[in-house]
């Protein structure tokens, strides 16, 4: 199951939806976050400002969105969403600010993927509430500015390592979302279950959490495809059984690990004698792009204890070794 939003179904999208926490005191985790966030929410609701600029970074499906809809509620303000790639021209971006309301959100979700153009069209607007728009062209050309009403930029991005200093300068409130421990993710397979209605006993939601990737979309996912093998093959309850079964079937590695996580494992281990590798060989081993590695995969390999990052590469841990069924060889006579 692929924690980007990109392979889910308009279905499943729909179901997030429903699945989504509209308040602070719904969202599970991240307690340091939130814990700043209520205070600086209350404080410009007190004062009648719109909220600081904020910048949430963060692996996929960790809840960036989520959160970005809450502050929206919290606020008592409007949210209009968009996206880095989908922003190619500054009059698409000056269409949106125009009209936002005051204290509205704006989202701009992977914000490391703007054009420099459209990014440098948006410091005036976050610094000053002001935009230069060009009316007309060639010798009848000139700009006029435009003032905006004040209002709060949310950019999410799960690769921070990709943006200007200029722009990250320009949010006041900073927050890196963690992955989701085991426990706290069983707490949100059973708040899903409860609103898709469907009976689960806590090992199964348990069972569910922890091979989840420590990721809540994944976690979701999961639990609506266990649901399905319940009804089918079991009695409608998702018991430990039923999720183990259901999680094999899916061909969910035992310890929640990816397709990817496990490529990256088996190609530093089987073609790199475990390493240390660089990051720019494995990526290409692998195919996949090196800031990707590094800001979606890596940290929870690192987290888990699978990965270590050395001065001289990445190199796999005996858990990895262990994982695959390999044997480490510890530098001794072969
Ligand atoms: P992101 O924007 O970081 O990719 P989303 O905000 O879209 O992630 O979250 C993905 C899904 O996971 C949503 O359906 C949301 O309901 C769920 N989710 C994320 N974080 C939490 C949380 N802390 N508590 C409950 N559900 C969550």
């Amino acid at each position: 199951i692929d924690p980007n939003p990109e392979q889910l179904s308009s279905a499943e999208k729909e179901i997030e939806k429903v699945l989504r926490p509209q308040a602070f005191e719904d969202f599970t985790g991240q307690e340091k976050i939130l814990e700043n966030l209520r205070v600086f929410v209350k404080a410009a609701r007190m004062r009648g400002e719109a909220l600081d600029h904020v910048l949430l970074h963060g692996p996929p499906g960790l809840g960036k969105t989520t959160l970005s809809h809450i502050i929206a509620n919290e606020m008592g303000a409007g949210i209009k969403i968009t996206s880095g790639p989908v922003l190619d021209k500054p009059g698409d971006l000056a269409g949106l600010l125009t009209n936002l309301e005051e204290g509205d959100i704006l989202f701009i979700d992977e914000i490391h993927r703007l054009s420099p153009l459209v990014e440098e069209y948006l410091y005036s607007a976050m610094e000053d509430y002001k935009i230069d728009i060009m009316l007309e062209t060639g010798p009848n050309a000139r700009s006029v500015q435009i003032s905006l009403n004040p209002f709060t930029l949310i950019g999410a991005t799960t690769r921070s390592g990709l943006l200007t200093a200029p722009l990250r300068a320009r949010f006041g409130i900073n927050a890196r979302l963690q992955y989701y421990d085991a426990k706290l993710l069983t707490t949100i397979v059973l708040r899903s279950a409860e609103i898709l209605r469907t009976p689960i006993a806590e090992e199964g939601a348990f069972e569910i959490a922890r091979r989840s990737r420590g990721t809540p979309r994944i976690a979701n996912a999961l639990l609506r495809r266990t649901r399905d093998f319940a009804q089918i093959k079991g009695n409608g309850t998702i018991d430990i059984p039923i999720a183990k079964f259901a999680l094999n079937a899916l061909n969910v590695d035992e310890h929640g690990l990816d397709e990817m996580d496990n490529k990256i494992l088996t190609t530093i281990i089987d073609k790199f004698k475990g390493g240390p590798v660089g990051l720019k060989t494995i990526a290409t081993a692998v195919s996949e792009e090196e800031g990707t590695i590094e800001e979606v995969y890596e940290p929870f390999l690192i987290q888990e204890g699978y990965l270590m990052r050395t001065s001289r590469g990445r190199e796999c841990t005996e858990i990895a070794y262990k994982h695959l069924g390999r044997i480490k060889n510890n530098g001794g006579p072969t």
